[in-house]
């Protein structure tokens, strides 16, 4: 059996796992790569698993046009969840657009008003959630666990790809001819919001792109563990 078969043999198993004992579950999918492997391989199981993003009402359009294109190749649709209007408003009057350049504190507030309250309501009531996080993605993932337990939410947290290299991701999606987001292809390895994603260099860490602006300890929006610990969000609003 290649490492490619193995990998997706096992994480097929956590998948039919959490569908087993963790309905209802969610997966959050961001709509990179990463996540459409997670993507071919529930809805091709026909897994009773639910998946969903976070319109955070700054994506970028080719990030936007994943949904229709999973909805033609898979015919499913995607659930999107948005952030409270009135929140945003009072943000964007009170600070600016784009304040989350300004502090660490602005961004992250920007983060939980656009991600974080939004994640909440997409997980309330299930037992368990699935991200496509990666072990080898960044200095805040290195002892991520392909099974956690996520304080914050009170619920299980699955990471199926935590062993997975970036070299295998993109063995899966061209070896099962899986839509991807066309950012891959202008150097945008990891997906996010657009006023705070951008290309990253050959050699750069995968997230290297994301808020790159700040230092590599506080890139993460507040939505996941490190080290055992939740991200904690601090509020700077009135
Ligand atoms: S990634 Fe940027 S635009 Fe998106 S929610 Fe966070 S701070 Fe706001």
């Amino acid at each position: 059996m290649s490492k490619l078969d193995s990998l997706v043999a096992s994480t097929r198993q956590t998948l039919e796992l959490i569908a087993r004992e963790y309905t209802p579950a969610v997966f959050a999918s961001s709509l990179a790569a990463e996540d459409m492997v997670l993507t071919d391989l529930i809805l091709k199981a026909k897994l009773p698993i639910g998946i969903f993003s976070l319109e955070t009402g700054r994506l970028h359009k080719e990030t936007l046009a994943m949904l229709d294109r999973v909805k033609d190749h898979y015919g499913y649709e995607i659930a999107l969840y948005r952030p409270q209007q009135d929140a945003v408003d009072q943000y964007v009057a009170q600070n600016g657009l784009n304040a989350f350049y300004d502090s660490v504190d602005m961004r992250k507030e920007c983060c939980r008003i656009r991600k974080v309250e939004p994640l909440g309501r997409a997980l309330a009531g299930n037992k368990a959630w699935i991200t496509g996080q990666r072990r080898a993605q960044s200095n805040t993932r290195t002892t991520l666990q392909v099974h956690e337990d996520d304080p914050g939410h009170l619920m299980d947290k699955f990471n199926p790809l935590a062993d997975w290299s970036e070299e295998d991701v993109w063995e899966y999606l061209r070896a099962n001819d899986v839509p991807t987001n066309a950012l891959h292809e202008q150097g945008f390895p990891s997906i996010g919001c657009e006023p705070c994603t951008r290309a990253i260099q050959p050699g750069e860490d995968v997230r290297a792109g994301r808020w790159w602006w700040e230092n590599p300890e506080s890139k993460e929006c507040g939505l996941h563990v490190v080290d055992g610990k939740l991200i904690r969000i601090k509020s700077v609003a009135a």
